[in-house]
């Protein structure tokens, strides 16, 4: 065997070896369950796992045969949705009705340092709480915009909670040393760390980021994140579809969790470091589903395209984990796949869409599943301080909310009558504000306000709370 040949020798070897490595690779990538179940889809470029929500949806359906079906869900929100697209079509005001939703962030570590590994900084809590701004809000000069005539701003915006659930003040970051250096399985993330760090989801909407790990089968491993899908109501005799009450948010790892743009020192997965893994989570956390509907079919009609329940979303019969060329799964129904949008698998820098339809969607969600619909009335974004006295003295409510014609201020004792009250709209502009001097000032005509969230600051002495209502 001269020189010559050994190298051949050699680079045959080589080339078996390296076809053997990626058969290997691929058959573990088609064979691996998540939750218990085949693993969807993952990106073949990285074996990064965008997002697990469906997979997890399957399996609660799977440990709880009661629940109601997705099809029940889907006929108890679709005249909903309708409800809210003829709103949509005859608003008479392009101004959107913004709702905001306050958010704790739980960032679960294992006792490292501020700012080192899964203990992100607040920098990076910040900067996804702005993408996500960005995100829902369809904003100007940012990445979260887009030119699409069917692009939405959705009206979405996020606030860090000011006050926790003791009524202590609050950053909206909960720092929480579990004791455990990464989370392996779903089970241990499901029965320990939720349950143990939730804040009440009916007020807040709670983002957990934690560090996963583990190997093979079953394990988190490469999980970007994934989220609890909304609820009915519960009402009319119907079975609830929804998760249990400790679980309900968003799950994510830390290195996909901000954005690098904004909070460049950071660990961050490389395609998944502008925050997206987050604003695509809580589309699910708001009742949407991905735009292929995880299932291959492309069957097109007026209430859907593909089993996304958004006909605005061109059919696509599968995810796509770039956006390098324009793809069209779905010949045989109009459009092309579209990458851009948020409920895709594609690289964060891709993303900058939600559709008309799928905020019609969520404002159908925020409207009307349980501990959704009252996030929109939730006042923990605002300051608490200084209210005990005044309002433990006089029980404080506003009443009925929403209104259309009189909102009430409540109060159990009329000799301890409020001062003042101000009412602003979701800009924070002051629209009223009047001195209180009799029971008679306690009932507020908003009939001439238009339709939209609203803040009422009550105030007595140095005390003050504020309520959220919706004017309808
Ligand atoms: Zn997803």
């Amino acid at each position: 065997m001269n020189f010559r040949t050994i190298r051949m020798s050699l680079l045959v070897f080589l080339l078996l070896f390296l076809s053997g490595l990626t058969f290997a690779q691929e058959h573990t990538v088609q064979g691996r369950e998540i939750f218990g179940n085949k693993l969807e889809s993952i990106n073949p470029e990285n074996g990064l796992i965008r997002c697990v929500s469906s997979e997890y949806e399957k399996h609660l359906f799977q440990n709880e045969p009661n629940r109601a079906t997705t099809e029940e869900f889907e006929a108890w929100l679709a005249p909903k949705v309708e409800a809210v697209k003829q709103r949509m079509l005859y608003a008479t005001t392009d101004e959107p009705i913004i709702i905001s939703i306050p958010v704790v962030v739980h960032v679960i570590h294992n006792g490292k340092g501020v700012g080192s590994f899964e203990n992100i900084s607040d920098a990076q809590v910040l900067s996804q709480i702005a993408v996500l701004n960005q995100d829902f809000r369809r904003m100007l000069n940012t990445p979260g915009y887009n030119a699409n005539t069917i692009g939405a701003d959705v009206g979405i915006e996020f606030c860090l909670a000011l006050t926790a659930p003791d009524g202590t003040a609050t950053t909206g970051i909960d720092r929480v040393n579990l004791g455990v250096a990464q989370w392996t399985s779903e089970s241990a993330v499901e029965n320990t760390l939720k349950p143990q760090t939730i804040w009440d989801p009916t007020q807040y909407f709670n983002i957990w980021v934690a560090k996963f790990g583990g190997t093979g089968n079953n394990s988190l491993n490469g999980v970007l994140g994934y989220a609890q899908f909304p609820s009915n109501s519960g009402l009319g005799g119907i079975s609830t579809n929804g998760g249990s009450a400790t679980t309900d948010g968003v799950i994510m790892d830390y290195r996909a969790f901000g954005s690098s743009d904004i909070a460049p020192f950071g660990s961050y997965y490389s395609g998944y470091d502008k925050g997206r893994t987050a604003t695509h989570e809580i589309g699910h956390c708001f009742g949407l589903r991905h735009i292929w509907g995880d299932n291959s079919n492309c069957t097109v009609n007026t209430a859907d395209s593909g089993q996304d329940y958004c006909p605005d979303t061109p059919a696509a019969n599968t995810p796509h984990f770039d956006c390098n060329a324009v793809y069209n799964t779905c010949f045989s129904a109009p459009g092309n796949d579209m990458t851009e949008n948020y409920m895709d698998y594609t690289n964060d820098t891709c993303m900058s869409t939600f559709t008309l339809d799928q905020k019609a969607r969520i404002v159908a969600v925020l409207q009307n599943s349980v501990r959704r619909s009252t996030l929109v009335t939730s006042t923990v974004c605002q300051s608490n301080l200084g209210t005990e006295v005044f309002d433990n003295n006089n029980a404080l409510a506003i009443f009925p909310n929403p209104a259309s014609d009189v909102i009430n201020i409540g109060i159990a004792n009329s000799a301890i009558l409020p001062t003042s009250y101000s009412i602003f709209n979701a800009l924070g502009q002051i629209v009223a504000v009047k001195n209180i001097s009799s029971v008679n000032d306690l009932q507020i005509d908003i009939n001439s306000m238009n339709t939209g969230i609203y803040f009422i600051k009550i105030e007595r002495q140095n005390a003050s709370k504020t309520f959220k209502f919706i004017k309808k």
